[in-house]
C-alpha cells in the first residue's frame, strides 16, 4: 500500500468517526483532496486509491495539472483567489470554484464559461470570523450576492465556503463553523437550494463536521506537509 493510500484511509476513518459522533450520515460529507504543490504522479496515485475530487489554490498550477491528468476524468475545484485576469482560466478548465466573493468576478465567469461545458459549480466564500484574511464576502452582504449569483445561467450556486483563522480548541472552531452553517440555513430558508457547505481542513475537520460541513478540504493529512 502506498503512503497516500494509507493516509486516505486514515482521513476517511476520521470523517466516519466525526459523522458518528455528530449523529450524521457519512454520505453527507465529501472529501476534497487539496493537491496544491503536489506532483501529478502523486495525484494519480490518490486517484488509484479511490479519490475523485481535487482542489488547487494557484490557478496556473491547477490548469497544468488538469491538462496533464485529463485522461483520468477527475473533478477539479478552484479554492484560491480569482483575480480578474485569471477568471478565464478558471471558467475554461475547472468544474467548481469555491472562492467567489464579489459579483464582478461571478459575471466574468458567467461570460467566460464555455457553453459546451456544464455550468460552473460555485460556492461563495464568506468571511465568517472577520479575520485578517481579507477574502470572503461579509455576512451582511451575503444574501444580496447569493441572490445575484443564483440568477446566472452558466454558473450553478451550490453553497458556501469558509477558511476561518485557526482556533485554539475544538469548541472555538465549532462555534465559528456554526456561523457559516447559520448563514447557509438562512439562505436556504430564503428560497435558495444550496447543498454544499465547504469547511474543515486537516486540523479542524472534526469541528467542521460537527457544525454541518458537507465538504472537507484536506491536503496535509493526505499528501504530507508541504515544502
Ligand atoms: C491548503 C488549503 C487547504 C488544505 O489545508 P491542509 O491543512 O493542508 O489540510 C484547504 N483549504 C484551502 C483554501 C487551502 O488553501
Amino acid at each position: 500500500m502506498t503512503t497516500i493510500e494509507a493516509n486516505l484511509q486514515i482521513v476517511r476513518a476520521r470523517i466516519l468517526d466525526a459523522c458518528q459522533q455528530a449523529g450524521r450520515r457519512p454520505e453527507e460529507v465529501r472529501l476534497l483532496a487539496v493537491s496544491k504543490t503536489v506532483a501529478p504522479e502523486l495525484i494519480a496515485l490518490a486517484h488509484r486509491a479511490g479519490q475523485q475530487a481535487f482542489a488547487e489554490n494557484y490557478i496556473q498550477e491547477g490548469v497544468e495539472k488538469i491538462s496533464a491528468l485529463s485522461a483520468l476524468g477527475l473533478e477539479w475545484h478552484c479554492i484560491g483567489p480569482v483575480q480578474s485576469n485569471k477568471s478565464r482560466l478558471v471558467a475554461e478548465h475547472f468544474d467548481w470554484v469555491q472562492t467567489v466573493d464579489r459579483f464582478k468576478i461571478a459575471q466574468r465567469l458567467e461570460q467566460q464559461r464555455p457553453t459546451h461545458l456544464p455550468p460552473l459549480q460555485v460556492c461563495l466564500q464568506v468571511n465568517v470570523d472577520g479575520g485578517p484574511n481579507k477574502s470572503g464576502v461579509r455576512p451582511e452582504q451575503l444574501p444580496e450576492l447569493a441572490a445575484q449569483v443564483s440568477q446566472l445561467k452558466h454558473l450553478r450556486l451550490r453553497g458556501l465556503m469558509c477558511i476561518p483563522e485557526p482556533a485554539p480548541d475544538f469548541e472555538a472552531a465549532r462555534s465559528v463553523f456554526a456561523k457559516a452553517r447559520d448563514l447557509f440555513d438562512q439562505l436556504n430558508a430564503g428560497g435558495l437550494q444550496l447543498d454544499t457547505l465547504s469547511m474543515g481542513m486537516t486540523a479542524d475537520l472534526e469541528a467542521a463536521i460537527h457544525a454541518g460541513s458537507t465538504m472537507v478540504r484536506v491536503g496535509t493529512a493526505i499528501f504530507g506537509a508541504r515544502a
